[in-house]
C-alpha cells in the first residue's frame, strides 16, 4: 500500500473507532442565531460570532464597497506591495481602541500567536504557558527554541515556583478567556507577577476582544490593567469583530521587531483590503453599540441560571463559551447528534482539542440570539440530557 497511505488509513480508522472523528458541517447561509444546512433551518449555539457582526448589514457592506475600490486581492505581502489603507486605517484605529502605541495585522491568531512567539524568543529564553493555551500559543511556544514550560491551569503558585527556577528572559503566556473551557485567566495577579518576575506577559484575548470591558476592549480592560501590565496582546478579528484576521497591540519596538523579522508576517500575502475595511467597520459598532455586550451578559446569565435548575453540568464560565461537560466523546457526539435532529446546531468538543475524559458540548451565545431562542436551547437540553 505504501508507508503514507498506510500510516493515513490506519489513523483514520483509529479515530472512528474511538468517536474522534470529525465531520464539516456545509453551511447555506451566513453565520446567524439561525443557520440554513441540507435545505433545514438549525438554532446555532456553536459560532464565535459572539456580538452578531459577521452578517451585519453595515460591515457587508463596507466590504463591499470596498470590494469596488480596492478589489480582491491584496496583490502581495505587506512588505511588497500588499499593505494598502484599509490595514494601515485598521492596524491604527486597533492601537487606539488597545491603548498601545501600534497594532500589527496579522492573517489569521494562527499566524499571529506562532509568528510572535517565535519571533520573540530564542534559544536559552523560558516561555511559560498554562495548560489550556489555545494550539497556536503551544505550538508557537514550543517550536521557539525556548525552554518551554506548561503550568497547571490558572495555577499561581505553579508558576511562581517555575519563574523563580529560570534564568535569562522570560515570557509568561496565557489566553484571556480560556476557548474551550470559557473561564478567565487571572490577569491582574499574572501582571504583578510578571512585573515583580521582569518577566513579559503576552494575553491572546481571541474570545474577549470586542467583548469584554466597559469599553469592549477585552480582558485587559475588565481586570484593569494597561499597556504596560500586558506588553504584547494579541486578539483575533474572526470572532466577536465577526470578519477575518488577527492583530498584535504593542510598544513601537515591538511592533517594528515583528515587521522586520516575523517570518509568519513576512512571507505571506496579506489579508484582502476589503477584509480589512470590514474590520474597521465593525471595530466602530464595537463602539457605538454596547447594547451588545450587555444583552450578550444578560443571556448568559440567563442560561446559566436556567441550566442550574437543570442540573446541568456546565463549567464554571461567565464568558460567552458556556460548555456542558460530558466526558465521554462519543456521548458528546451523541447528544450533539441528538440535539440536531431537534433543529440545534451544537459542537461536540472532543480530544485532542480538550484532555482525555473531558469532551464537552462547546455551547456559544451571542448578542444576535433572543431570550426565547436561549430558553429553546434550555428546553432542548432539558429534554435530551438524560438521554444521551
Ligand atoms: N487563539 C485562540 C484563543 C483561538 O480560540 C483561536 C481560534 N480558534 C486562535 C487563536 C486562532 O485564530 P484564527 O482562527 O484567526 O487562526
Amino acid at each position: 500500500m505504501g508507508a503514507f497511505p498506510e500510516r493515513l488509513g490506519r489513523a483514520l480508522q483509529q479515530r472512528r473507532q474511538q468517536g474522534l472523528y470529525r465531520d464539516r458541517l456545509t453551511l447555506d447561509s451566513p453565520q446567524g442565531p439561525i443557520v440554513r444546512m441540507g435545505g433545514r433551518d438549525y438554532l446555532n449555539f456553536c459560532s464565535n460570532d459572539y456580538l452578531g457582526l459577521a452578517a451585519h448589514p453595515r460591515v457587508v457592506e463596507r466590504l463591499r464597497s470596498a470590494a469596488r475600490e480596492y478589489g480582491v486581492g491584496s496583490g502581495a505581502s505587506h512588505l511588497v506591495c500588499g499593505h494598502s489603507a484599509p490595514h494601515h486605517q485598521l492596524e491604527e484605529a486597533l492601537a487606539d481602541f488597545t491603548g498601545r502605541p501600534r497594532a500589527l495585522l496579522f492573517s489569521s491568531g494562527y499566524m499571529a500567536n506562532t509568528g510572535i512567539l517565535t519571533t520573540l524568543l530564542q534559544r536559552g529564553d523560558h516561555v511559560f504557558e498554562d495548560r489550556l493555551n489555545h494550539a497556536s500559543l503551544l505550538d508557537g511556544g514550543l517550536h521557539s527554541g525556548a525552554r518551554f514550560h506548561r503550568f497547571p491551569h490558572n495555577d499561581l503558585t505553579a508558576l511562581e515556583a517555575k519563574l523563580r527556577a529560570a534564568d535569562g528572559p522570560r515570557l509568561v503566556v496565557v489566553d484571556g478567556v480560556f476557548s474551550m473551557d470559557g473561564d478567565s485567566a487571572p490577569l491582574a495577579a499574572l501582571a504583578a507577577m510578571c512585573s515583580a518576575r521582569d518577566a513579559w506577559l503576552m494575553v491572546d484575548d481571541a474570545h474577549g476582544f470586542g467583548v469584554l470591558g466597559e469599553r469592549g476592549v477585552g480582558s485587559t480592560e475588565m481586570a484593569g490593567l494597561v499597556a504596560d501590565d500586558v506588553p504584547v496582546l494579541m486578539a483575533t478579528l474572526g470572532k466577536a469583530l465577526g470578519t477575518a484576521g488577527a492583530f498584535v497591540a504593542g510598544s513601537e519596538l515591538l511592533i517594528e521587531g515583528l515587521i522586520q523579522q516575523s517570518r509568519n508576517y513576512i512571507y505571506t500575502t496579506a489579508i484582502p483590503p476589503a477584509v480589512a475595511a470590514a474590520g474597521l467597520e465593525a471595530l466602530s459598532l464595537v463602539q457605538e453599540e454596547p447594547w451588545r455586550r450587555q444583552h450578550l451578559a444578560a443571556l448568559i446569565t440567563r442560561f446559566r441560571d436556567g441550566a442550574r435548575q437543570l442540573d446541568l453540568p456546565l463549567l464554571d464560565s461567565s464568558s460567552a463559551i458556556q460548555p456542558l461537560l460530558l466526558g465521554d466523546a462519543k456521548r458528546a457526539v451523541s447528544l450533539s447528534l441528538m440535539l440536531r435532529e431537534r433543529g440545534l446546531l451544537i459542537s461536540a468538543i472532543r480530544p485532542p482539542t480538550v484532555p482525555v475524559g473531558t469532551s464537552r458540548l462547546r455551547i456559544t451565545l451571542s448578542a444576535a440570539h433572543s431570550e426565547a431562542q436561549v430558553d429553546q436551547l434550555l428546553g432542548q437540553l432539558a429534554d435530551c440530557w438524560q438521554e444521551a
